[in-house]
């Protein structure tokens, strides 16, 4: 069977040159390894996705020289594939509701970092503060009848306890250097949210069940997901589906060596492209042959 990569971009902005080295690099291993290249739209975030960026991902790739298999999965059409495996983690007892709002969190975390610095997960937001966990099942019912927004949450302690220790073969390099065998540390970001009330799925669940049911072998993307893996890991092993080879690699980095964000300004592909900067000067520019 050959290789199966993906690059899976996020239609909530213009794509960069960090998205052009992770696609090219992609479009490369796939060719080098003589496999398939897939494209996944991820658009499970309605409130900053947009169709009119969706159109110019197509079209940046089309004008790098990339070329993709077809159909190309849209995460949004799929929410009924998603809610199904909440389902199945709620049938192991995995998933709790928390029904605090974002103000409500903000101010827990303010109170317990007034006694010392409360942890934050390694993308260095506040890990759950909340004890949403113990509510009994009669107030659940209660707050979810009376319309109250929700979370659904995975109970990290019993999923860790469930699972025993995870880890991966990284084969490219994590944020600071690691490679070869990688301990997971899933329980360093807390009990996260898995799903919500308005959208029955979030980046970590809707990956892993889309690198398994593509066929995924090899995710190659950037060291800014490399902890994520942790938790990919997990949910992997919860819910018993293949593992893929991880390579992270280096992000591409703007003058003042920051991450390039999503108002990409002059790294931006359709502004480089209409200075008159060509493909291939694209792949020299992200240090590519
Ligand atoms: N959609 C994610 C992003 O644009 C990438 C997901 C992944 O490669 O696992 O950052």
């Amino acid at each position: 069977m050959p290789p199966v990569f993906r690059f899976a971009p996020s239609p909530n902005g213009f794509l960069h040159l960090g998205h052009a080295y992770s696609a090219l690099l992609n479009f490369d291993c796939a060719r080098a390894a003589a496999g398939r290249l897939l494209l996944r739209i991820e658009d499970i975030d309605t409130a900053r996705c947009r169709p009119e960026f969706e159109g110019a991902i197509f079209e940046d790739l089309a004008w790098l020289g990339l070329a993709w298999e077809t159909p190309v999965r849209r995460q949004s059409e799929h929410l009924g594939e998603y809610r199904d495996v909440i389902e199945k983690l709620a049938a192991q007892g995995l998933i709790y509701p928390s029904f605090e709002s974002r103000a409500e969190i903000a101010k827990l975390v303010a109170e317990r970092d007034a006694i010392r610095p409360w942890p934050r997960d390694p993308d260095g937001a506040p890990i759950y503060p909340g004890a949403a966990r113990s509510l009994s099942p009669k107030t659940r019912e209660r707050l979810i009848r009376s319309g109250t927004p929700y979370a659904l949450r995975l109970d990290m302690a019993k999923a860790c306890s469930r699972t025993g220790e995870l880890g991966w073969i990284e084969h490219g390099s994590g944020p600071d250097g690691q490679t070869g065998r990688v301990g997971a540390r899933p329980d360093a970001w807390g009990d996260i949210v898995l799903a919500r009330k308005e959208t029955p799925t979030s980046y970590h669940l809707s990956v892993v069940i889309d690198d398994a049911l593509q066929g995924v072998t090899e995710v190659v993307r950037g060291s800014d997901l490399f902890w994520s893996t942790s938790v990919h890991r997990l949910l992997q092993a919860l819910l018993e589906l293949p593992q893929p080879r991880y390579r992270h690699h280096r992000l591409i980095l703007d003058g003042s060596g920051h991450k390039l964000s999503k108002s990409t300004g002059s790294t931006g592909l359709r502004e480089l492209r209409a200075k008159g900067v060509t493909p291939r000067e694209v792949r020299s520019l992200v240090g590519l042959p």
